[in-house]
């Protein structure tokens, strides 16, 4: 596929390829849409096979990023960055650097943040180059790492769903599995734990599944047994497209929520959920508490104030669940609706002239 028709099937409004040749940057930022404001996404970091998929990925990742923070209520805009090549062999201090350059010559068009590969101190070097970066450590005057409030948001969609399927938010009793207990699905368990849930977990990683074990009371299955647990609520926290033909079947939960991006392997598999009664809860909905978090920096960082606009997304993913019940369609293509709409009724006002310059 040629780039610009790449570019023309979502609608994107531009795409930077930049590079360093003395560090061996090579990346591309993709701004999807800023109707509602600057484009913020992460900046991925990772050894893609070629430039196509490196292309494909910014392309989606960005798309993904307007339409979660318009359905988190937020004035922020959709895009992503990815840098080419494996962070372990090639990451240098002037890699990094160059890239904040890339990023400062879009003039605030594109606000970056960490995202797979990154940490919050490559924010800090990016910073040295540009003003439009997000997710600073705590010390540097930032929100720190995303990943506690991204749990949070996923609490606050549980308790939607317990309000939807059995008339309460009391998640006391309920059995959760979650797959993939990494950075956020960690702090769900320890979450779930303290409201008095139970969990069922299961990691690629053993160290972090013993972990959840010993620490929280969790039970262990194995990486494939997860999708056969029966369970109040299966949580994909690890990969995207672990909903797919093979595992939807096999599910025996009421619902589903979790913090990983792109869990349907197709937008049709939301087809195969819906028929076997399950409730879905649409990721870009529930996992928008990392974004949330940092858009929660504008005008200085408040850890309270960030928390109460992340418990929001319960009022999002309700919303969400009344739009397809009113507009007669699922809830994936509720979500889709909702942030669209959101985008439509006020999107244009930022092009708007004041009166006095009309
Ligand atoms: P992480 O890398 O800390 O955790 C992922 C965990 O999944 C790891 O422990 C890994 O061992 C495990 N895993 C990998 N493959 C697995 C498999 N096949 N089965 C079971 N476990 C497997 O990442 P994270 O920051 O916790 O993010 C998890 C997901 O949520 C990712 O998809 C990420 O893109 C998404 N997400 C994260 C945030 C955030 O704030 N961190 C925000 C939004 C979305």
């Amino acid at each position: 596929m040629g780039v610009f028709e790449a570019i023309g099937t979502e609608s994107h409004e531009e795409v930077l390829f930049g590079a360093d040749r003395e560090s061996g940057l090579r990346t591309i930022i993709a701004i999807h849409n800023t109707s509602l404001g600057p484009a913020l996404g992460g900046t991925r970091f990772y050894p893609y096979a070629d430039e196509e998929a490196a292309l494909r990925d910014v392309l989606r990742l960005s798309k993904g990023m307007t339409l979660k923070s318009a359905a988190a209520g937020l004035d922020l805009g959709g895009g992503k960055a990815v840098i080419i090549g494996d962070p372990a062999t090639i990451r240098s201090e002037r890699l990094i650097r160059a890239y904040g350059r890339v990023v400062d010559s879009l003039g605030g068009r594109y606000v970056t943040a960490a995202d797979v590969g990154t940490t919050t101190d490559d924010m800090v070097l990016i910073a040295k180059e540009t003003p439009w970066v997000s997710g600073l450590p705590f010390s540097e005057g930032g929100s720190g790492d995303p990943s506690p409030a991204t749990a949070r948001g996923v609490m606050a969609s549980f308790r939607a769903i317990g309000e939807r399927l059995w008339g309460s938010a009391d998640l006391a009793g309920r059995r959760i599995a979650i797959q993939g207990v990494g950075k956020v699905g960690m702090d769900l368990a320890r979450r779930l734990t303290e409201v008095g849930a139970e969990t069922v977990v299961t990691d690629a990683n053993a160290d972090s599944m013993t972990h959840a074990v010993e620490t929280y009371g969790s039970t262990e299955v194995s990486v494939d047994e997860i999708y056969d647990v029966a369970c109040d609520i299966f949580s994909p926290c690890a990969l995207g497209a672990t909903l797919n033909e093979a595992t939807i079947p096999r599910l025996r939960c009421l619902a589903i929520a979790g913090c990983a991006n792109n869990q349907l392997a197709l937008d049709s598999d939301i087809k195969r959920i819906v028929e076997r009664g399950i409730l879905y809860a649409p990721d870009f909905v529930v996992n928008a508490g990392g974004v949330i978090n940092i858009a929660a920096e504008t005008g200085g960082y408040s850890a309270e104030r960030a928390g109460a606009m992340v418990d929001r997304i319960h009022d999002n993913l309700i919303a969400v669940f009344k739009t397809a019940e009113s507009d007669g369609v699922n809830t994936h293509d509720a979500a889709v609706r909702f942030a669209q709409r959101r985008i439509d009724q006020v999107g244009d006002l930022r092009y708007r002239k004041p009166r006095s310059e009309k």
